[in-house]
């Protein structure tokens, strides 16, 4: 088959590999027919993941038709169009039985800290992803979802990862009407967090970046008040004048490792590699929100450690709430909000390409021009003509 594959930092090519086959009776292997990058695959892109191999293939964001099924499947059957979750979840371990799918506990033997993730190094368990012509879908009566006949690839293919994720980040806020909320980061996760914001009750959105496009596409599709932190002199003090001085109630962190902004931790997170990326939005939202106020981080860290003002958050009593998402957990209800016509989340689709073209596609989305917000591979060239 044709897949995408990494060859080191900055070099992803289109080769053709074996395809994938049963392993487990449990599994299934799927047909992709459409697969995003997201930022976290431009983590592995630049090659701050530990363990990212040659030969591995990106790709956690993928919808497909299933091929081919193992002997232990129930639930999906041959034909059957399925999303499906980034995270790798056996369905019944201590974690997934309280829904916190992104920690299961058996699909990733090489880390105490992660659950298994497609395509995403083997610090997250070594699984192939779906930017390829097929994929080998592991526990494949837990984690996917069947796509209603009436909806599109297009329409629900951010439930895999980055709608749950900026509903998580949101409801991780505690938003439960009222509230203040400033977003930092107005990329895919960002823009959704900002969503979820309202949908949760929020009554002020601010959102902060520095892409004017993105800043201006955000306050389109989202009804926020936008702020270029490169045009303010200092970030922290525009937001508590937004917000009586006393700064907002929530403050998300949507951006993660690979933040700008500050010098001091761009060269320690991102050049020196003394600390695991650089956690300048944490800074910024531990100062910025009001004393009592939440901070809720979705963007990825990378452990060990990081510079980050603890003794802040503990004397401002401040509630810190971190994680990677429990994508499962959150794919009904956000299909409802899908059908209902309160999200439209395939607007945020920036560029479209044919598989064969994800080292050209890598390249856009890195680079963050051309008004690029988000891309989606299609196996079937004629797809990205859409
Ligand atoms: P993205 O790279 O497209 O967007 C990040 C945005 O942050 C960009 O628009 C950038 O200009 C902006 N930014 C950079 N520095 C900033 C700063 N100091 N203040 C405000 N904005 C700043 O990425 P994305 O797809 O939107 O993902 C965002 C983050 O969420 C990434 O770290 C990604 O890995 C993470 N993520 C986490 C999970 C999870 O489960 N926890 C899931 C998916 C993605
Ligand atoms: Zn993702
Ligand atoms: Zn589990």
């Amino acid at each position: 088959m044709k897949a995408m594959v990494y060859h080191g930092p900055s070099d992803v090519r289109v080769e053709r590999k074996p395809d994938p086959r049963i392993e487990h009776p449990n599994d299934v292997i799927l047909r992709v027919t459409a697969s995003a990058i997201c930022g976290s695959d431009l983590h592995l892109y630049r090659g701050l993941v530990p363990d990212t191999r040659v030969g591995t293939t990106f790709g956690h964001e993928f919808a497909g038709v299933v091929e081919e099924v193992g002997p232990g499947v129930r639930n999906v059957a041959p034909g059957d169009r399925l999303v499906v979750p980034f995270n790798i979840s056996c369905g019944t371990c201590y974690f997934c039985s309280r829904e916190l799918f992104g920690l299961c506990e058996n699909t990733n033997p090489n880390s105490e800290i992660a659950c298994g993730v497609y395509g995403y190094s083997h610090s997250t368990g070594g699984y192939d992803g779906g930017q390829a012509e097929y994929v080998r879908v592991p526990f494949a009566d837990i984690g996917p979802m069947k796509i209603p006949d009436d909806m599109s690839d297009d329409d629900v293919l951010f439930l895999s990862d980055i709608l749950p994720t900026g509903y998580q980040a949101a409801e991780m806020g505690g938003i439960g009407g009222g509230e203040t909320v400033v977003v930092f980061g107005c990329g895919p996760v960002g823009l959704f967090a900002q969503k979820a914001a309202w949908l949760l009750g929020a009554e002020r959105v601010i959102a902060v970046d520095r892409i004017p496009d993105r800043l201006r596409f955000a306050e389109a599709y989202n009804g926020v008040e936008a702020v270029n932190y490169e045009h303010v002199v200092d970030i922290v003090m525009r937001l508590k004048d937004m917000t009586d001085g006393r700064g907002p109630d929530v403050c998300i962190d949507a951006v993660g490792l690979e933040a700008d902004g500050s010098r001091l931790h761009t060269f320690l997170g991102r050049v020196a590699m003394m600390e695991a990326g650089a956690p300048t939005v944490i800074g910024w939202a531990i100062d910025a929100v009001r004393k009592g106020g939440t901070v809720s981080v979705i963007g990825v860290y990378g452990p060990p450690w990081n510079l980050v003002p603890i003794g802040t958050a503990m004397n401002k009593n401040l509630t810190l709430r971190l994680g990677q998402c429990n994508v499962k957990r959150y794919m009904p209800h956000l299909l409802d909000h899908i059908r209902a016509g309160r999200v439209n989340a395939r607007a945020i689709i920036s560029h479209r390409f044919p598989l064969e073209d994800a080292p050209a596609a890598y390249e856009v989305f890195a680079r963050k021009e051309d008004g690029c917000r988000k891309v989606v591979l299609y196996p079937d060239a004629a797809l990205a003509q859409a």
